[in-house]
C-alpha cells in the first residue's frame, strides 16, 4: 500500500494520459485487495456453537486462525478470506483442553508404584481434546532438564509442568525419600531458569512422618511465587493438616479420594467438613486428580451438590488410569455431565478455570491473538456407563467426543476427516 500511494503522488503532479493509466493501475490494485485478503486466514472452522467461558461466548460463530494464532471469532467470517475451511455444523468449538495432572516423562525409567507408569503424551492427547498436559512431578530439579530434552522438546503436545520438591521426583525409594535431597533452594532456581514450562511445585508420595518435605515444597513455592500442588496419599499426613498449610491458590489433587487412612472431603454423614469448606473460601483450589484410585462418587457427589465443585479437571493420566475408570480427560468430563454439571461449565473447568490455576493466562481460551489451540467435539447421545476407582457405576445421556483437535493452529487429531480432502475416483 506504501509504495503505491508514494507512486500515485508521483503521477499526481502531472496531467493527462499518465494520470489516467495511473489511476487505472491503482483501481485494479484496489480490486485486487480482496483477493489479497483471502491468504489472511489459515484456517477457518466454520457453522460451529463456540463456548469459550474466558470471554463469556456461548453461541453459534465461526473461528479463524492465521499463522498459529486465532485471528478473529465472530458470526459469518466469509470463506473468501480463508485458505481452508472446516464445516464444524452440529459440533462444539472450545479452547483446546488443559490437564493439569499427568504424567508423561515417558523413558524415565520413573513410577510411584512398581515400574514405568509414565506415558507418550501425543499418544493420549489429541484425542481428548486435549491441547496443555502438565506434567505433576514426574520429574525433580535433577531430572527436569532430561524430561524438557527428550519429552517436551520433542513433543506435539504443550507440556508444562509442576516439579517435584524431591530431586530426582517420582524415582522410587530410595532416593525419592531423601529428605537432603528435597532442597528449596535447588528447586526455586530451576523454575526460574524454566519459567516457561515450570509452573510450580509439587510435593507427594512421601511415606515418612516428618513434615519437612511438605514445608520445604511450600518454602520453594513461596520462593518461585508459583502455586504448590499437593498430591499427597498416604495418612501421615492428615488432610486437615495439608489445607492448613496450604496457600491460596495452593492446588489439591486427588480431592474425592477415599482411601480408608486418609480423611476424606465428606464426613460420615454424606457432609463436607468444616476444614475442607474453610479451605475454599481461603482460596485453595480443588482439582480431581482421576487417576487409578483417586475419584469416588461416594465423595465427589456430596461434593458436587454441596457446592465443593472441582475446579479442574486433572486426570492422573498413566499408565494403569487409562485402562481404569479414568480412561481420559473427555471421559472425566462427561463423568461430571452425568453427575449433572452444565456442559458449560464442564469447559470452563477444562479451559479457563485450569489455565489461571497455573497462572498461565495467555492459555485456555479464543481471544484475538491467542494460540490457536482449539478443541472441536460433539456430543453423542446415548446409554453410557462411568466407572469410579472402587468399581462403582453411574450411567449417563452424554459423551463428550473429539472430532478435530488443533495446537498452533495445525490439526493434530481429526475423528471423521473433517479436514481432508473429498477422494476423488
Ligand atoms: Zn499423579
Amino acid at each position: 500500500m506504501a509504495s503505491r500511494e508514494k507512486f500515485g503522488m508521483r503521477q499526481n503532479n502531472r496531467m493527462g494520459i499518465k494520470t489516467i493509466v495511473v489511476i487505472g493501475i491503482s483501481l485494479i490494485f484496489l480490486r485486487a485487495t480482496p483477493r489479497a485478503m483471502a491468504q489472511e486466514i489459515d484456517v477457518l472452522i466454520k457453522n460451529g456453537h463456540v463456548i469459550d467461558p474466558r470471554n463469556s461466548i456461548n453461541a453459534r460463530m465461526d473461528v479463524a486462525i492465521a499463522n498459529g494464532k486465532i485471528s478473529q471469532v465472530a458470526a459469518d467470517i466469509p470463506e473468501s478470506q480463508a485458505k481452508k475451511v472446516i464445516d464444524a455444523k452440529g459440533l462444539f468449538i472450545s479452547p483446546g483442553f488443559i490437564d493439569i495432572h499427568t504424567h508423561v516423562f515417558v523413558g524415565s525409567k520413573t513410577g510411584f508404584a512398581d515400574g514405568i507408569n509414565s506415558l507418550s503424551p501425543d499418544d493420549f492427547t489429541g484425542r481428548s481434546g486435549v491441547t496443555t498436559v502438565v506434567d505433576a512431578g514426574t520429574s525433580g530439579w535433577r531430572n527436569f532438564p532430561v524430561f524438557k530434552e527428550q519429552v517436551i522438546d520433542k513433543s506435539k503436545t504443550r507440556i508444562l509442568a509442576f516439579l517435584n520438591i524431591a530431586g530426582s521426583g517420582l524415582s522410587g525409594k530410595p532416593s525419592q525419600e531423601n529428605l537432603d535431597d528435597m532442597n528449596p533452594d535447588s528447586a526455586s532456581h530451576m523454575l526460574k531458569k524454566y519459567p516457561e514450562t515450570i509452573v510450580g511445585i509439587k510435593i507427594g508420595h512421601y511415606e515418612g512422618k516428618e513434615w519437612t518435605p511438605f514445608d520445604n515444597a511450600v518454602e520453594a513455592a513461596e520462593r518461585s511465587n508459583a502455586p504448590l500442588l499437593v498430591e499427597c496419599h498416604l495418612p501421615q499426613y492428615s488432610l486437615e493438616d495439608q489445607l492448613n498449610r496450604m496457600r491460596p491458590g495452593d492446588i489439591i489433587t486427588h480431592s474425592f479420594e477415599k482411601i480408608s487412612e486418609r480423611m476424606s472431603v465428606i464426613d460420615e454423614k454424606g457432609v463436607v467438613r468444616p476444614f475442607v469448606k474453610e479451605a475454599q473460601k481461603k482460596g485453595i483450589l480443588f482439582d480431581v486428580g482421576h487417576g487409578g484410585a483417586g475419584f469416588w462418587f461416594s465423595e465427589a457427589i456430596p461434593a458436587l451438590k454441596q457446592g465443593l465443585v472441582p475446579n479442574s479437571f486433572g486426570t492422573d493420566l498413566h499408565r494403569f488410569s487409562v485402562n481404569s475408570g479414568m480412561k481420559d480427560m473427555l471421559n472425566v468430563m462427561s463423568k461430571y455431565l452425568a453427575m449433572g454439571m452444565k456442559k458449560e461449565d464442564v469447559i470452563l473447568r477444562a479451559t479457563w478455570a485450569p489455565a489461571k490455576s497455573i497462572r498461565r493466562e495467555d492459555l485456555g481460551h479464543l481471544s484475538k491473538g491467542a494460540v490457536a489451540d482449539v478443541a472441536v467435539w460433539s456430543m453423542r447421545k446415548g446409554n453410557f456407563g462411568f466407572v469410579d476407582a472402587g468399581g462403582n457405576k453411574i450411567e449417563g445421556d452424554w459423551k463428550l467426543e473429539a472430532e478435530l483437535t488443533l495446537r498452533d493452529g495445525k490439526v493434530v487429531w481429526d475423528l471423521n476427516g473433517l479436514s481432508a480432502k473429498k477422494f476423488v475416483e
